[in-house]
């Protein structure tokens, strides 16, 4: 079904129920509440003459009006385009003129300390009216800034007045436009990581994206009595999909413990609003755990959750599980380009195998580990894994060479992720195939490296990655970063893995650094540790 319809049934089934709970907002809306502000919305949208399939970027930190907007323009017919609260201009000009926004909603203050480069600055110079100024010059599509939250710059239109201006007329242009919107029509534009490269838009039916979010609640057996706590950015789809799809199609209520992550006011929020489950990245279940006031607060409502976006420590799990109260959490993998999720843990897997792999296959979704030749590995080996079936993209934004790259004739996408996949199903993921070194044509898995070396007392932090050479055709190198005041050599560090680990997998090159490259998102991005040493070494 489409976005908006699903809305309309949440709105019917579950009336009065919390949709959503913004206490930093002072927002508590239930189902129908928020079923009539997302109509007015939409009808403000067609009133500023957006017309279906054009697309509107949402630029801002977790806040209601970013969830109004998504069901808004899925009920306009509009593709969503989620960018990065984090990008500077640069970036974010590059995603409005990637794919040709004609509208961008965004809040002059983003209100939160923790997240990186965040300039509030940047929206005057968006807006600039003069002549010549940067969006008409540079983004000639871009028709209308859509301000939340004052002072309002110039230029740009409060979102309070967007949802005043639909009125009747636009009103029932929404109603019958609602009836030929399409399941397979694109209604999201998603940016990936950047992890491997530069970020590639990826875009999603109503189909992809619904279906994925209804499964991804399926597996933590939410129900409309459920609270789900979401302190990851909506603008990723670990918020917009896992977060508020799995809410609307389940009715579980959407709680936001405020604008960026916090650790403190997550605990809070769970404790005050009695949240039954909880998301976050491996990261910032540990900032929780480890807060100094963690003990003081009243967790015994949670139930559930989910762990994902990178690999999941198993004694992060295991702390989850028995200091949270998390019993029935779960880990997920997925990626942008399959709406995201396509392995999850059950919450009647075993708790061995759901802190230790990323779970089973989702339901209606096919999936192969092949080797280099594209043939399939029997079950134990290692091999890219490849998903096919509703959860898949409709392609790469504007890319077709690229989409072709990964999504092959018969639909298999490949996921460019080495994985296991055990006879019972369960799935590890070893690491990524743009990571893994050949050197003298043995294939070697940084990952493995790299837990090995975490051994070492003096290291806090290690990255293994392969450089080009002559003898070999490529090299392994790492980067490690000692802990604080301690100092450690090249060395030491090869002399601690003689006779430990094989001897093609001791590193050729030992770096000292203090910091690693990452994206915006906290990914670590090894091209661009290999293309410093490369230069280096000439
Ligand atoms: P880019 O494609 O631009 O290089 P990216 O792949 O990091 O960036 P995303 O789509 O946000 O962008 O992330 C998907 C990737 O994250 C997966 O392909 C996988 O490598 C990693 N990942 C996701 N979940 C897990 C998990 N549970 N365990 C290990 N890795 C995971
Ligand atoms: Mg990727």
């Amino acid at each position: 079904d489409t976005i908006g319809r699903s809305l309309d049934l949440a709105a019917r089934r579950w009336a009065d129920r919390d949709a959503l709970v913004a206490p930093s907002h002072d927002v508590r809306w239930s189902w129908r509440e928020l079923a009539e502000r997302v109509d007015a919305l939409a009808a403000g949208f067609l009133a500023l003459g957006l017309e279906r399939g054009a697309r509107i970027g949402v630029w801002s930190l977790n806040r209601p009006e970013w969830t109004l907007t998504q069901f808004a323009a899925a009920k306009a017919g509009l593709i969503l385009v989620t960018i990065n609260p984090a990008y500077r201009l640069s970036e974010l000009e590059f995603a409005l003129a990637k794919v040709g926004c004609a509208a961008i909603v965004t809040a002059t203050a983003f209100k939160t300390s923790n997240y990186m480069g965040m300039l509030n600055t940047l929206l005057p110079e968006l807006v600039t009216s003069a002549p010549g100024d940067l969006h008409a010059a540079r983004l000639p599509q871009l028709r209308a800034v859509i301000q939340i939250g004052g002072p309002a710059c110039p230029g740009t239109i409060p979102f309070e007045d967007v949802t005043r201006m639909g009125g009747a007329r636009h009103s029932a242009t929404l109603a019958a436009l609602g009836a030929t919107l399409q399941f397979d029509d694109p209604v999201n534009i998603q940016f990936t990581s950047g992890t491997t490269g530069s970020p590639k838009g990826v875009t999603l039916t109503h189909h992809n994206i619904l279906n994925n979010g209804y499964f991804v609640g399926r597996a933590m057996r939410l129900t409309e009595q459920d609270r789900i706590c979401i302190p990851v950015p909506l603008y990723h789809c670990f918020g917009m999909v896992m977060g508020n799809l799995a809410a609307v199609t389940l009715g579980a209520a959407m709680v936001y413990p405020g604008e960026g992550f916090d650790p403190l006011v997550t605990l809070q929020t769970i404790e005050q609003e009695k949240c039954t489950a909880l998301y976050g990245v491996p990261t910032m279940f540990i900032a929780e755990l480890d807060h100094p006031e963690f003990s003081k607060f009243d967790l015994s409502s949670l139930r559930t959750g989910i762990m994902a976006g990178a690999p999941c420590p198993i004694e992060v799990m295991r702390r989850v599980n028995d200091k949270m109260n998390m019993r029935d959490i779960t880990i997920a993998y997925g990626m942008t380009e399959t709406s995201p999720v396509s392995f999850q843990s059950a919450t009647d897997d075993p708790l061995e195998r759901r802190v230790s792999t990323v779970g089973r296959i989702h339901p209606h979704v096919e999936v192969k580990v092949v080797d280099l030749e594209g043939r399939v590995v029997p079950c134990g080996e290692r091999g890219e894994l490849c998903t096919r079936g509703y959860s898949v993209m409709l392609g790469y934004w504007d890319e077709a060479e690229k989409t072709a790259d990964v999504l092959d004739a018969s639909g298999w996408m490949h996921t460019g992720d080495i994985a296991v996949i055990d006879d019972e199903g369960y799935c590890n993921i070893v690491g990524r195939i743009k990571d893994m070194v050949i050197r003298g044509g043995e294939n070697l898995y940084p990952r493995e490296i790299e837990e090995f070396l975490y051994r070492h007392p003096k290291i806090q932090d290690v990255q293994i990655f392969g450089v080009a050479d002559d003898r070999y055709g490529e090299e392994l190198c790492a980067w490690v970063r000692t802990r604080p005041g301690e100092a450690l050599t090249a060395d030491e560090v090869r002399a601690f893995c003689d006779g430990q680990i094989a001897h093609n997998k001791i590193p050729r090159y030992v770096e000292f650094v203090d910091e690693f490259p990452m994206t915006v998102t906290g990914k670590i991005q090894k091209f661009l540790m290999r293309e410093t040493v490369e230069a280096k070494l000439g």
